[in-house]
């Protein structure tokens, strides 16, 4: 129960993420929050805790109550045990947050993202034309009106992609000035709500930006008159501008090792490899913290080519129990046919047979 509990209210800080500024929690409730309100009142007396008495208070337990406690005994070889769904320093929904969410039925903020670009590439007349336009997305998930002045800029390609961004929300400023992480290139926010000054009295545990990951060697990037500044979609930020960088790289690793690869429908950044088999072979790159939601979410995207090189960042796929848990949460027959990788590894791996785990 616990568990279900913590899915719904994943979903439940995922939406109301989009449809209002996070401060304002005013009554009555958008309904799927009074729901996961109502749904955490009744396990709270199933369990015997006092139950949140409001969307603020449950917003807090979101922030405060990680997947392993007690209330919600989420599995740790579903989600890593210390998650939380809103960021502790940027009061944001976190990428894990997302990442559950998007564990359900209807797909969630990753399927969003998958939807977006189908109608993008419907309204793109051609291939290379929708091409430019995702390229575009993954290199700008923030807009400033100055950029429209800059090298690189084209008018046709933001005409086609406009509509998928909108004003910076009121949330992410501070003192009318907007923060964006130098290395992913997201929203940043600082934990006292203030500018932060570069150097080394900011550390990490004081910052947050949307990429959460990010080393912080660099200070972070300014944007002053952020009322002329545009921000992508969230779930094409997570689920797009995110993955960019590794997607990139594997790219580049394949290239340089010449092997043609095409892009394929259906999943976010896919590719067939050309006289990479026996077989047919693909290649998929995710940015996901949670080893085994990535794992269900390509088991349920069947069917697969012969094998299927996953690409994760070098940083994930090298952390304590990624790997591990990413396997066990495969059934055998995807197992036998996925590859987990990373950039550097990718062409070296071509070579190797997949991993088929303890059964
Ligand atoms: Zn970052």
């Amino acid at each position: 129960m616990g568990r279900a509990l913590f899915g719904e209210l994943a979903r439940m800080v995922a939406a109301l993420a989009e449809v209002q500024e996070l401060r304002s929690f005013a009554l009555p409730y958008p309904s799927i929050a009074q729901r996961a309100l109502d749904r955490t009142v009744m396990h709270c007396l199933d369990v015997g805790e006092t139950p949140p008495r409001s969307l603020p208070e449950l917003w807090e337990w979101c922030r405060t109550r990680p997947a392993g406690d007690p209330l919600f005994a989420v599995p740790a070889s579903l989600v890593t045990p210390d998650t939380t769904l809103v960021h502790p320093v940027g009061r944001m929904p976190t990428r894990s947050c997302l990442e559950v969410a998007s564990h359900a039925p209807d797909g969630g903020a990753a399927a969003n993202a998958r939807a977006l670009l189908d109608d993008l590439e419907a309204r793109c007349a051609t291939g290379e034309r929708y091409r430019q336009c995702r390229r575009f997305l993954a290199n700008h998930p923030v807009v400033h009106q100055r950029d429209r002045f800059g090298p690189g800029w084209s008018k046709a390609v933001w005409s086609r992609v406009k509509d998928l961004y909108g004003p910076l929300p009121e949330s992410l400023l501070v003192d009318d000035v907007f923060l964006r992480c130098p290395s992913c290139g997201l929203p940043a926010l600082s934990r006292n709500g203030a500018v932060p000054v570069p150097g080394p009295s900011a550390t990490d545990a004081d910052i947050w930006c949307e990429g959460e990951e990010c080393p912080r060697d660099d200070p972070l990037e300014l944007i002053r008159e952020p009322d002329q500044a545009w921000i992508l979609r969230r779930s094409l930020r997570m689920f797009l501008a995110l993955p960019h960088r590794t997607e990139e790289a594997a790219r580049d690793a394949l290239d340089r090792a010449g092997i043609d690869h095409e892009a394929l429908p259906g999943p976010l950044s896919a590719y067939r490899l050309k006289d990479a088999g026996p077989g047919i072979v693909d290649m998929q790159v995710y940015d996901r913290l949670q080893p085994a939601l990535l794992a269900a979410h390509l088991a349920d995207s069947a069917p697969f080519a012969d094998r299927t090189l996953v690409v994760v960042p070098a940083s994930l796929a090298g952390r304590d129990g990624y790997r591990e848990a990413f396997t066990d949460a495969l059934p055998a027959l995807p197992r036998a046919r996925l590859v987990l990788t990373t950039p550097v590894d990718l062409v070296p791996d071509l070579g190797r047979p997949p991993e088929r785990g303890e059964g």
